[in-house]
């Protein structure tokens, strides 16, 4: 492995505008997945330390300049902090490879400038959120003012530990909210040096702060204290719907990114080469790490047999190998943890008839890390575990449909809503079906494409509320009506 024993400095607390220690001292160490070796130490955040930080985040909030400050001027220091990501990319995709085990290709050239664009994009809608006056009658001059919520507690996940940062704090900090974002234990070194990096581009103390500890301490402490306005939450359903619960307690909005099982559907007049690779890159991208990931793939019983095979085929020339490895395409899961409910996963299948036609194993490089080879599993039926559960890897379940009544019921017959694909050369047909899809985003003809101006988000029981575009932004402020007697 090329590079990973260079020394990574330990991760601090960052709070009220200051890199710190935890109140208690306690640090916790962040291990390369790729390698099975300590990365370094990261300061763990304790209940003390939310509540610290939640202060500090209120009164930055509630006195400081932050929600005060002309517009312009957050837009220029959110700008600021999207430049000095993309002057940090090497150091960031670098970051977020051995913490994660992603392949560097997908952390430097794919969510560096990801991250870096959000705070670009949201930067403008700083001096763009306005009200509205109403006409309600000749005596009264009515209008709405769009406002900021307040503290806004991030809590997200370990697959794109760097872009959710974008993701959520972007439209947060844009709205003129302040932030107290939780990363994930697997993975929080990228949150804590663009929390650095946002004290460098200007913004005041407490007005972002980064807090990693465990989510059943440090997670819990923020959901349920009384000074955070709205939580906003990327991960599992079953933390999500935990959340909801405790969130009751002090009503707080909330917007919640949950898992998916998204159908990637492929009839049989598409442009077949470019949907084996749009089939292989929406499974196998992020090592199908990934909520929007194309897990399941609904092929037109016409091509079947054709398409599996071709599908099969590159899986297996898609052969995991070190993630600081520039050429590399399928880096490590990112713990052991996941690689076995994904073996696990695998095995399930086999016992309830699936087949598989690609990888299946665990293959070590260099004698160690969690990687798992890219699998196909043929032969699925829409009603079998590997086909109703998130996976969360680089495993595909293949099922076949008939026309397309068959494959629009199937996509649909699911919990999930989050995304889907469409894979036709017959325009009619892909819009029709586009409408027909109950899910957050669909992409027709391409898999697994985002940007800072799409919303993104899920339908049923992959949450609710948006990520990114002008819809997050809704998410992250809200109206007040002011009536003015003029008589
Ligand atoms: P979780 O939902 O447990 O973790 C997501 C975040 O929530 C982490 O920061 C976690 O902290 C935190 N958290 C956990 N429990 C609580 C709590 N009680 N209160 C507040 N915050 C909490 O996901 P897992 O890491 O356990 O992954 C399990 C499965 O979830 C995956 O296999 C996958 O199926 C799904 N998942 C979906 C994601 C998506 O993008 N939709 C992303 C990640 C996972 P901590 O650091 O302690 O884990």
């Amino acid at each position: 492995m090329t590079d990973t024993l260079a020394p990574v400095k330990p991760a601090r607390l960052i709070i009220n505008g200051e890199a710190v220690d935890s109140a208690s001292g306690r640090t916790f160490t962040t291990v390369n997945p790729a390698t099975e070796e300590p990365i370094c130490a990261v300061a763990e955040a304790g209940v003390e330390d939310v509540d610290r930080a939640v202060q500090a985040a209120r009164a930055a909030f509630d006195g400081g300049p932050w929600p005060k400050m002309k517009p312009a001027e957050r837009q220029r220091i959110l700008w600021k902090l999207g430049d000095l990501i993309l002057a940090h990319g090497d150091e960031l995709g670098r970051l977020e490879t051995l913490d994660n085990g992603k392949p560097v290709f997908e952390a430097r050239q794919i969510d560096v400038p990801m991250v870096a664009g959000c705070f670009h994009y949201f930067s403008g809608w700083a001096t763009k959120l306005t009200g509205e006056t109403v006409p309600v009658s000749p005596g009264t001059l009515t209008y709405t003012l769009r406002e900021p919520l307040g503290v806004v507690g991030a809590i997200i996940p370990w697959n794109f530990p760097m872009i959710m940062v974008g993701w959520k704090c972007a439209p947060a900090l844009a709205a003129g909210n302040t932030v107290v974002l939780k990363p994930a234990m697997e993975t929080p070194l990228t949150a804590v040096r663009i929390g650095e990096l946002a004290l460098e581009a200007g913004l005041p103390p407490g007005v972002l702060n980064i807090v990693p500890g465990r989510g059943s301490v440090a997670g819990e402490a923020l959901v349920g204290h009384p000074l955070v306005d709205k939580i906003s939450f990327t991960g599992s359903t079953e933390v999500g719907q935990r959340i909801m619960r405790e969130a009751a307690g002090t009503v707080k909005k909330l917007t919640l990114e949950l898992g998916g099982k998204s159908p990637n559907i492929v009839f049989a007049d598409a442009d077949q080469e470019a949907a084996v690779r749009g089939a292989s890159t929406g499974i196998f991208y992020g090592k199908g790490e990934v909520c929007a990931a194309g897990s399941r793939l609904l092929v037109e019983q016409s091509i079947h047999a054709e398409f599996v095979a071709k599908l099969a085929e590159r899986a297996k020339k898609l052969v995991p190998a070190d993630p600081l490895d520039p050429k590399t395409r399928l880096g490590s899961l990112v713990s052991e943890k996941q690689m076995k409910t994904v073996l696990g996963y695998v095995e399930a299948g086999v016992k309830e008839g699936a087949r598989i036609v690609a990888g299946g194993q665990r293959q070590p490089v260099n004698g160690k890390g969690w990687f798992v080879q890219a699998t196909v599993l043929d032969r699925v039926d829409n009603r079998m575990k590997v086909a109703q559960e998130e996976i969360f890897g680089p495993v595909l379940a293949v099922i076949p449909f008939d026309d397309v009544d068959d494959a629009v019921r199937k996509a649909n017959d699911i919990p999930y809503g989050l995304a889907a694909g469409v894979w036709t050369g017959d325009v009619k047909k892909a819009h029709a079906v586009a409408r027909r899809l109950r899910a957050g985003t669909v992409w027709v003809n391409m898999y697994n494409f985002y940007d800072p101006g799409m919303p993104f988000g899920g339908y049923k029981a992959s949450g609710f509320g948006r990520d990114l575009g002008a819809d997050s932004l809704r998410d992250y402020t809200q109206v007040k009506s002011v009536w003015v007697n003029l008589e």
